[in-house]
């Protein structure tokens, strides 16, 4: 039995293990996916037992808060993986951990399929400036948008992506939503329910996209309002199926079956909720 992990803190409640394991299982691949709590102080001693080839862990997810930091760690790391600054995928093979970012391609492929929407030549604004705002800037940047505005609480954090960069304030929100094709959630805002208190929503033009990327719940306050109003909208499942789906195929050298692994998202959503 191969053994693949997903590290972080905290870890119980991530929907990967289901998703991993139903597919390994359907496929009838030998491997076993595992949830391992790791605290950024065990982070140095998890690789090194990894390495040392102690575990029988030959790849892993990481997760919230390792997602930057295990980076220093990896004997080597994709160009994807290095331009966004994070690495959410680990193989280890032949003594060497290699680190990859599958979270960029998940949203694009999520998008695409969901919605048929080609960033190519369009503009698009990105609400939030952290380790997944990150990604599909990246992502969406490769994919030939014309522009990209990120808009973040704490407005240094945008700087730092692009000079696009926008507070996240109404009064400067109004004066670029009439002109954006794709509007993207990548703010915790709309976890447990919790929503924006001043998106002009109403500014929005009639071919917008509404993409969030939260999952749980499943739809979101946001995702509520713009259908709605009547837009078009990209729930943030679809990106945890792709994401998850490239990791297999880096661990495993096969395409997964899409649908077992869509089905025992939704059934441990239903189970977690
Ligand atoms: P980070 O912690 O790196 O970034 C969080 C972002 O949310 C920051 O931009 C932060 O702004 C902003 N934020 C948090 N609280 C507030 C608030 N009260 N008001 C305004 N802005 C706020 O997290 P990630 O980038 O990893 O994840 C962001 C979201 O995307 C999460 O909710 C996560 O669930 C979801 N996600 C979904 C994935 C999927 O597969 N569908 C994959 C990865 C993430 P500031 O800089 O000012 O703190």
């Amino acid at each position: 039995m191969t053994l693949i992990a997903i590290i972080g803190d905290p870890i119980a409640h991530s929907l990967s293990p289901a998703m991993q394991n139903a597919v390994f299982r359907k496929m009838n691949l030998p491997y076993l996916y595992l949830p391992i709590r790791v605290t950024p102080g065990e982070l140095p001693s998890f690789i090194k037992r990894i390495k040392n080839d102690r575990s029988g862990i030959t790849g892993f997810n990481v997760t919230i808060p390792h997602k930057e930091k295990v980076m220093k760690c990896l004997d080597w790391i994709s160009p994807e993986a290095r331009a966004i600054g994070a690495v959410n995928t680990v193989i280890f093979k032949k003594g060497r951990l290699m680190g990859y970012n599958t979270d960029g391609r998940g949203y694009l492929r999520s998008l695409q399929e969901k919605t048929h929407f080609t960033p190519r030549r369009k503009r698009i604004l990105i609400l939030g400036a952290g380790g997944a705002a990150r990604a599909i800037l990246y992502a969406l940047k490769n994919a030939g948008a014309k522009k990209i505005y990120v808009s973040n609480r704490t407005l240094r954090r945008a700087t730092k992506l692009t000079r696009d960069s926008i507070p996240l304030k109404a009064k400067e929100l109004e004066k670029i939503f009439p002109s954006i094709d794709l509007l993207i959630n990548a703010t915790s805002i709309g976890l447990k329910g919790t929503r924006f208190k001043n998106l002009p929503l109403s500014l929005l033009s009639k071919r917008v996209i509404v993409s969030d990327l939260i999952y749980r719940p499943l739809m979101t306050p946001l995702l509520r309002d713009a259908k709605r109003r009547g837009f078009k909208i990209h729930p943030g499942l679809g990106m945890l199926l792709y994401q998850g789906a490239e990791s297999f195929r880096l661990w495993t050298g096969k395409k997964p079956d899409l649908a077992v692994m869509r089905k025992a998202l939704l059934d441990a959503l239903e189970r977690n909720q």
